[in-house]
C-alpha cells in the first residue's frame, strides 16, 4: 500500500484521549489518591508512564506519515516506540497479574525472566521488520502490514495467551470478583483489538492497554476520601507509614480522638470544620480516619523542628480544643513530634495507645521526646524478645543468667543459689529484670525466655558438677501465667534430661498469685514436678496476696521473706514481732525459711534471730554470671 494508507483508518482521538488519561492517572497517584509502596504497585505506575509514551509514539507516527512521509527512518523509528513500549506494559502487566493471583514465589522469577525474555525477542524481531521483511516493512516504495504474522501480534497474542492462564488456572486464588471484573475486561479488549484488526485500524489500540490497569488501580489500589472529614482510611494510613518511612521522610502525627458511640456519630459541621483544619493550616497535612471517632493526621516535617513544634503546639493547644468545644463531644488531641521510628501502623497504634491511655478527656498535648524515648526503647526491647522467641535457640547468647549464691546457715556454705535473667541486647546493652519481665509477660514472651535460662542454669550445673563442686540446687523464676502452659511440666523436664543432670538440682520460684484459678493450676504443676525431685520455693512472701490456707496447700518447700518485710521490721518492734511469729509457724509446719535482700550485718543478724535457714543478699554477693558461680562454693 502507499504510505498515506497506513493511516487512512487512523484517527488521533483515541491516542490523544489515552495520553491524557495516563497524564491524568499518574498525578493521581502524585497525589496519593492511590499510592502504596509495594513494588507491584510501582510496575503498575510504570506501565501507566510506557502506556503513555506508546500513545504519544503512534500520535507521533500518524504526524510524520502526515507531515514528512519521505523521512522513512522516521516512519520506523516511531512504529517501532510505539510496538516497544505496548508490549513493555503488556509484559508489566503480565507480570502483575501473575503477583496478584499468587503464582508460587519459588517459581516466579523464573516465570519472570522466561516472559522478559519472550516479550524482548519480539520486540528485537519486531524493529528488524524492515530488514527480515517480516511484520511492516518498505519495498519500492510501497508499504506492508500484515495483519496476524507479525512479531508485535504473535508476542501480543502469548502475553494475552499468558494473562488468561494465570487468570483461569489460578482463579481460587483470586477473589471472585476481582477475577469476574479482569475476565471481562479482557474480554472487551479482546473484542476491540478484534474489531480493530478487522477494519485494520489502531485507533483505539492503546487505550486497550490502559483500561485493565485502570481497574487494577481502582480494585486493588484506590484508596478512596470520606468526603465529609476529607480524611483516607486505615489501609491508607498504612501504606502512606510505609512509604514515608522509606523514603526517609519525617512526619509528625496529630492524633484526634473524639468519643463517638452508636448513638452518637461525628456531627458533619465538625467533620467540614476538620477537613477545613487540616486542609489550610499545612500545605503537607494528610488525614485519616483510623477508627470511628479515631482521625490521625501527618504532617511532613520541613525546615527547622522547633519551628514544627511550635506550629503543632499552636494547632494541638489552641485551633483544635475550641472546635472540639463547640460541639460538646469529648476529645483527646495528642501530636507525636519527633518519631521518625515509627516505620509501620502497628508501632503508631501501639505508641498511640500507650500515650492517649495516659490522658485525660479533653485535653491536648504534644508527647514528650522523653516519654517517646522510653516507648521506642520498649518497642525495641518487644522486638528483641519476639526474634528470641522466634529463633527458639535455647543458647541464644541475648539472654544471660547471672546468679546469687544463698548462704545456707546450718553448714555455713554456699550449697544453692538463685538464677536471675539478664538480656543483653545490641543498642540498650545489659537489661535488668525490671525492664523487660513485664513486657515479656504481657506479650506472651515470658515462657521461651524461661526455657533458655532453664537450658543455661542446667548448662552451667553440670560444668559445676563436673568440676567437682559442691552444690544442692539452684532455684529459677517463674512466671505463674507460664504454667498454664498445657505442657510445662515435660518442657521443664525435657530440659533438663537433655542437660543430663538430676531433676532435684533445679528448684522453681513462684510468687503467689491472686486468682482461684491460677491455684489449682499451680496445685496441678507442683505435684507432677515434686515427683522428680524438684523443689518450689514460693518467693516474695510478705507482699501481695499471702493467703495462708493456700500457701499450705500447694506443698512448697521453701518460704522465702521478701526484704520488704526484713527492712520494715528493723525499724519497728511489732512488725519484727510479726515476722519473727510467721517465720515460727512456718518452720513448724516443716518450711525452710529464706531471707532476701540482707545487705547489711545488721540484717543477717536480724535474721539469725529468726531462726534463718538459708540468707541471701548483697551482703554476701551481688548477682554475678552464672560462670563465676564456682567461686563461691566449696570442693
Ligand atoms: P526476685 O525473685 O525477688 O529476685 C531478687 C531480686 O533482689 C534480684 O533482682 C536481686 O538482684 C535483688 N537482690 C538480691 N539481694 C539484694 C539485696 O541485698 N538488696 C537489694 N536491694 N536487692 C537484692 P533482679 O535480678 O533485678 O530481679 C528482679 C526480679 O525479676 C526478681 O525478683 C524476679 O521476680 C524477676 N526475675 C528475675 N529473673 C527472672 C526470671 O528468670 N524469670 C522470671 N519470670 N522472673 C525473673
Ligand atoms: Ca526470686
Ligand atoms: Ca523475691
Amino acid at each position: 500500500m502507499r504510505i498515506e494508507d497506513l493511516i487512512s483508518t487512523y484517527s488521533y482521538a483515541g491516542d490523544i484521549i489515552s495520553a491524557i488519561t495516563c497524564f491524568v492517572l499518574l498525578v493521581l497517584i502524585r497525589q496519593a489518591l492511590f499510592f502504596t509502596t509495594e513494588n507491584d504497585f510501582r510496575q503498575v505506575s510504570k506501565a501507566i508512564r510506557i502506556v503513555m509514551i506508546g500513545a504519544l509514539a503512534n500520535i507521533a507516527f500518524a504526524l510524520v506519515i502526515t507531515y514528512m512521509p519521505e523521512s522513512t527512518a522516521f516512519v520506523f523509528l516511531t512504529r517501532d516506540v510505539y510496538h516497544s513500549c505496548l508490549l513493555w506494559a503488556l509484559f508489566l502487566f503480565a507480570i502483575y497479574m501473575t503477583k496478584l493471583v499468587g503464582f508460587p514465589p519459588n517459581k516466579f522469577n523464573t516465570l519472570r525472566d522466561v516472559m522478559g525474555l519472550i516479550v524482548n525477542i519480539g520486540i528485537f524481531a519486531d524493529i528488524l521488520s524492515p530488514v527480515t521483511k517480516i511484520g511492516f516493512y518498505e519495498s519500492d516504495g510501497l508499504w506492508y502490514d500484515s495483519t496476524y504474522v507479525k512479531p508485535f501480534t504473535v508476542t501480543y497474542i502469548i502475553c494475552m495467551l499468558f494473562i488468561a492462564f494465570m487468570l483461569l488456572g489460578y482463579r481460587r486464588r483470586l477473589i471472585k470478583q476481582l477475577r469476574i471484573t479482569f475476565i471481562i475486561v479482557e474480554l472487551i479488549v479482546a473484542v476491540v483489538m478484534i474489531a480493530e484488526n478487522a477494519v485494520d485500524s489502531n485507533t483505539y489500540t492503546t487505550s486497550t492497554f490502559l483500561i485493565p490497569i485502570i481497574a487494577i488501580l481502582i480494585l486493588v489500589h484506590s484508596k478512596p476520601f470520606d468526603l465529609v472529614t476529607g480524611s483516607m482510611d486505615k489501609s491508607a494510613l498504612a501504606s502512606f507509614i510505609q512509604h514515608t518511612g522509606k523514603r526517609g521522610r519525617e512526619v509528625d502525627y496529630v492524633i484526634l480522638e473524639i468519643r463517638l458511640d452508636d448513638l452518637r456519630e461525628m456531627p458533619e459541621g465538625l467533620g467540614r470544620l476538620l477537613y477545613s483544619t487540616w486542609q489550610t493550616y499545612f500545605k503537607d497535612a494528610m488525614l485519616f480516619n483510623y477508627d470511628k471517632g479515631m482521625y490521625v493526621m501527618t504532617i511532613r516535617r520541613r525546615g527547622a523542628s522547633d519551628a514544627a513544634k511550635a506550629r503543632l503546639y499552636s494547632l494541638v493547644q489552641e485551633e483544635l480544643p475550641i472546635y472540639y468545644r463547640d460541639y460538646m463531644l469529648d476529645y483527646k488531641i495528642l501530636a507525636l513530634h519527633d518519631v521518625d521510628f515509627v516505620k509501620n501502623l502497628d508501632q503508631l497504634k501501639d505508641i498511640m495507645t500507650y500515650a492517649l491511655g495516659k490522658m485525660d478527656y479533653n485535653t491536648s498535648r504534644i508527647a514528650t521526646e522523653d516519654e517517646i524515648e522510653r516507648y521506642s526503647k520498649m518497642e525495641y526491647i518487644v522486638e528483641q524478645l519476639q526474634d528470641i522467641a522466634e529463633k527458639g535457640n535455647l543458647d541464644d547468647p541475648r539472654v544471660r543468667v547471672y546468679c546469687q549464691p544463698v548462704k545456707n546457715m546450718h553448714t555455713g556454705a554456699f550449697d544453692t543459689a538463685e538464677a536471675l535473667m539478664r538480656i543483653e541486647i545490641p543498642k540498650y546493652g545489659m537489661l535488668y529484670p525490671d525492664v523487660f519481665i513485664r513486657i515479656a509477660e504481657q506479650k506472651k514472651l515470658i515462657h521461651s525466655l524461661s526455657q533458655i535460662i532453664v537450658h543455661k542454669t542446667c548448662k552451667a550445673m553440670k560444668r559445676i558438677l563436673a568440676d567437682g563442686y559442691k552444690i544442692d540446687r539452684m532455684s529459677i523464676n517463674f512466671s505463674l501465667d507460664e504454667l498454664r502452659e498445657p505442657n510445662f511440666c515435660n518442657i521443664i523436664l525435657d530440659i533438663i534430661h537433655k542437660n543430663n543432670i538430676p531433676e532435684s538440682k533445679i528448684a522453681i520460684e513462684l510468687t503467689e498469685g491472686q486468682s482461684d484459678s491460677d491455684y489449682e493450676i499451680v496445685h496441678d504443676r507442683i505435684s507432677v514436678l515434686k515427683k522428680y525431685g524438684i523443689k518450689f520455693y514460693l518467693d516474695d512472701f510478705g507482699t501481695g496476696y499471702s493467703n495462708f490456707e493456700r500457701v499450705m496447700k500447694l506443698g512448697m518447700d521453701v518460704v522465702k521473706i521478701d526484704r520488704s518485710m526484713l527492712i520494715y521490721s528493723l525499724g519497728d518492734q511489732r512488725a519484727w514481732y510479726i515476722m519473727k511469729h510467721f517465720a515460727g509457724v512456718f518452720k513448724e509446719l516443716g518450711y525452710d525459711i529464706l531471707f532476701e535482700g540482707v545487705e547489711s550485718e545488721e540484717l543477717e543478724d536480724l535474721c539469725i534471730d529468726c531462726d534463718a535457714d538459708y540468707l541471701q543478699g548483697y551482703k554476701f554477693s551481688k548477682p554475678m554470671p552464672v560462670e563465676d558461680l564456682w567461686k563461691y562454693l566449696e570442693r
